[in-house]
């Protein structure tokens, strides 16, 4: 096996067609503009929602995301905010209402990175990681069950009243250093996401997290591609030995939102070729 086809591993299996499991229902995507945002939003597209594609710089990536959603037929807008802001937050939902009338799926996805030891690491640094990371999706989170609250539920669209997912990480239980405040975000965005499952899911709104492994994108593409962590770290932390691609999140994110999984509530989903199943415990017994 040449070195090059090591660093990109294939997906097995063929990609399954996504099925229109969520036509007619109207879902904002945070961070869409790439990664599995874009990757999300998408999905979502495919399997029949119109899509609110959000984003915060990339405002020609998030042109090329609504156009792939529209190439399956769905209706797509783009809108720039930081989720971070909460009137920013606040003008995005009240887009979604003005252009689609209601919201069914929210997905609170941006997020970023500013990794230091903690004792090099900045006050901005800190405060920039949990502003985006945490504070982002509460604004989003509150935005959204407000929304479902008032519509409550329509039978024919949906099963609930409306499916919130938070985008969290391996790292809201696996440690990781020189990343605390990322890691304290994730860590944070668990208890916010099972607390408020607790609060809405009498009114059958359903609120769920994701938590990806090792997946491509432009946040880590760098060190994916770098050979000595790629064999070195990655591959001995992943016992089913492959990367995720976006569409790996994207099909359980469909899932998620849909009423294929009705009853589910304050469920963390781990899609990680098993990260989290202690793999340094391999061939120590
Ligand atoms: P990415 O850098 O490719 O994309 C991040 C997205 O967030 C971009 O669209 C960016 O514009 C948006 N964003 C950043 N700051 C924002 C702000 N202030 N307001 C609005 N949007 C903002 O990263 P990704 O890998 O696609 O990560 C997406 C999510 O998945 C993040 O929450 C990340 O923590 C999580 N995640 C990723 C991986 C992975 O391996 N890629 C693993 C675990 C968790």
């Amino acid at each position: 096996m040449s070195s090059e086809k090591k660093y990109t591993p294939p997906n097995e299996m063929p990609p399954a067609p996504i099925h229109r499991v969520l036509a007619g229902q109207k879902a904002l995507v945070t961070g869409a503009s790439k990664g599995l945002g874009e990757g999300i939003a998408i999905g979502f597209g495919q399997a029949g929602a119109d899509v609110l594609v959000n984003y915060h710089g990339d405002e020609e990536g998030a042109r090329r995301t609504a156009a792939a959603i529209e190439a399956h037929g769905g209706k797509a807008v783009i809108f720039k905010a930081d989720v971070s802001q909460e009137d920013e937050v606040k003008a995005m939902f009240q887009y979604m209402i003005d252009t689609f009338g209601r919201l069914d799926i929210c997905v609170s996805n941006s997020g970023i990175q500013l990794n230091a030891p903690l004792d090099e690491m900045t006050l901005y640094q800190w405060q920039r990681v949990i502003d985006v990371n945490l504070t982002g999706m509460f604004l989003c989170a509150r935005e959204a069950i407000r929304l479902f609250k008032k519509q409550g539920i329509d039978r024919r669209i949906s099963y609930a009243a409306g499916k919130l997912i938070f985008m969290s990480s391996v790292h809201d239980i696996i440690p990781w250093e020189g990343h605390a405040n990322y890691a304290a975000a994730k860590g944070g965005i668990m208890l916010l996401m099972k607390s408020l499952a607790q609060e809405v899911a009498h009114l059958r709104i359903r609120v769920n997290a994701i938590s990806p492994g090792a997946i491509r994108t432009p946040m880590n593409v760098e060190k994916l591609t770098s050979p000595e962590i790629f064999d070195s770290v990655l591959l001995r932390l992943i016992p089913c030995k492959r990367i995720g691609e976006s569409e790996d999140v994207a099909r359980a994110t469909v899932w998620l939102a849909s009423d294929e999984s009705d009853y589910v509530h304050g469920t963390t989903i781990y899609i990680d070729g098993g990260m989290t199943l202690y793999p340094g415990f391999i061939g120590a017994g």
